[in-house]
């Protein structure tokens, strides 16, 4: 599923294509990945403009030049592609927007979805988010005082959304790498030293995966040299060697989650 630096990739990249722009045509072919009736969600969508796309953890909001919202999941399996008729992937499209200078397909939004939404319905559906953890207040500090009453472990703690917003399966490995911990260390029992190496973990892993265009399997648009490119350092490399010390990755279910480490590394 993706996670803050895919979904960050696609709202930079975007905002290169769309935004500004109109919407010009809507076509729905799963009523399932939207929240109203399709007449009306065209209705409200068609003839608007994209202001500017936005994300909040693993959500990105399309804001429109009505003061309505798209807000889009991907879920498991949902990916975008943006193009036209020549270029365009061979997969059912549930949802598909036509702009002047291109089409935005949605694909495997079966879990996925796009709401739209109002000012206040848009509160209410972040509401129970916690902080991102690469916004400019997201110190040394806050993430400190942010931690103290948690006990759970590393793993499930990290891609707990109302703790941290946007870490998933791949980054809390990602990150319990970077800061040298086992991803079952209980948080409670972590002290300063290794808090501290938690936190520069949380940003030192999402900012690689966001330069490094994230790990979505396929392009954005024709050409794209960025989304995808992201090379894990342990998950999913279960049996590889480690980057660093050569020992191998094991992988090991922590609350029925695949985690991925370097038992040499982490400690
Ligand atoms: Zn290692």
């Amino acid at each position: 599923m993706p996670e803050l630096p895919e979904m960050e990739t696609y709202k930079r990249l975007l905002n290169e294509k769309i935004q500004g722009k109109l919407i010009t045509n809507v076509e729905i072919n799963r009523e399932k990945s939207i929240n109203v009736a399709p007449d009306l969600f065209t209705q409200e969508v068609k003839n608007t403009s994209v202001i500017a796309v936005e994300r909040r953890a693993k959500h990105l909001i399309f804001k429109l030049n009505s003061g309505k919202n798209l807000v889009l999941h991907l879920m498991l399996g949902g990916w975008m592609y943006f193009g036209n008729d020549e270029d365009q992937p061979e997969r059912t499209k549930q949802i598909i927007l036509t702009f002047p200078n291109g089409k935005l397909y949605f694909i495997g939004l079966r879990l996925g979805y796009l709401h739209l939404f109002d000012e206040q319905q848009l509160k209410e559906e972040f509401a129970k988010l916690g902080p991102e953890p690469l916004d400019q207040h997201f110190t040394l500090s806050t993430f400190l005082e942010h931690i103290k009453s948690r006990r759970g472990m590393l793993k499930t703690t990290l891609v707990n959304q109302s703790f941290i917003a946007g870490i998933g399966n791949c980054y809390s490995d990602e990150i319990c790498f970077d800061a040298k911990l086992l991803p079952t260390r209980k948080m409670s029992e972590l002290n300063e030293f290794e808090n501290t190496n938690l936190f520069n973990g949380v940003i030192s892993a999402l900012n690689r995966g966001i330069n490094q265009g994230g790990y979505m399997d396929d392009p954005f648009f024709k050409g794209d040299q960025l989304t995808g490119c992201y090379q894990t350092l342990v998950y999913d490399r279960e049996g590889q060697p480690c980057f660093k010390c050569n020992s191998k990755i094991l992988l090991e279910m922590i609350s029925s989650k695949k985690t991925f480490y370097c038992p040499n590394c982490q400690q």
